[in-house]
């Protein structure tokens, strides 16, 4: 996701600009397109380019419990700042400290590219265990059944037999508080 800042960057601090965005972007790293939209707001400060960037995407996956193919709504919210890489009038060289290494540049023909925020914003939007529901069922541990669709007969009691022994020995003493 791609926008020409040149005239933002000649602008003075706090000029803003707002973009309605429907677009495509990759999600992860080698992943297909995938439709994206909201709003991108740019404004420039001092140094560069502050994006504060609302923006929702459906993302195919699985179920973490039945597996079934499923369209996980994932929303971002990206406050970034981004800095030019050249000076946009003269066209010499920007350097800024060290520690400024890991923000987001824009790059010599003023673009600001949104792409690797998005993949970085998504992975920690990403539900680590996506649900095709929030009551889904799963999967029988025994037979594979979707449970969502029928019941099987089987036992899914979880039973570790060490545990019988543990709990007698452990089996509680009332207080005595006379
Ligand atoms: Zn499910
Ligand atoms: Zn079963």
């Amino acid at each position: 996701m791609y926008f020409n800042v040149s005239q933002l960057l000649k602008e003075r601090s706090g000029s803003t600009r707002s973009y309605d965005v429907n677009d495509f972007a990759s999600l992860r790293e080698g992943a297909p397109m995938t439709p994206i939209s909201g709003t991108v707001k740019m404004m420039r400060t001092d140094a560069g380019i502050w994006v504060s960037a609302q923006l929702e995407t459906y993302f195919d996956c699985e179920c973490s419990r039945c597996v079934r193919e499923m369209e996980q709504f994932v929303r971002m919210e990206i406050e970034e700042e981004y800095l030019p890489e050249v000076d946009v009038t003269t066209g010499a060289r920007l350097n800024f400290p060290d520690e400024l290494a890991d923000n987001f540049y824009i790059d010599q023909t003023h673009m600001l590219d949104m792409s690797e925020a998005i993949r970085q914003y998504f992975g920690l939007s990403m539900p680590f265990s996506p649900l095709c529901r929030e009551e889904c069922k799963g999967l029988c541990l025994t037979c594979g059944a979707d449970l969502n669709d029928t019941d099987c007969s089987c036992d899914n009691v979880i039973r570790d037999p060490r545990w019988g022994a543990l709990l007698a020995f452990a089996s509680p003493q009332e207080p005595n508080y006379n």
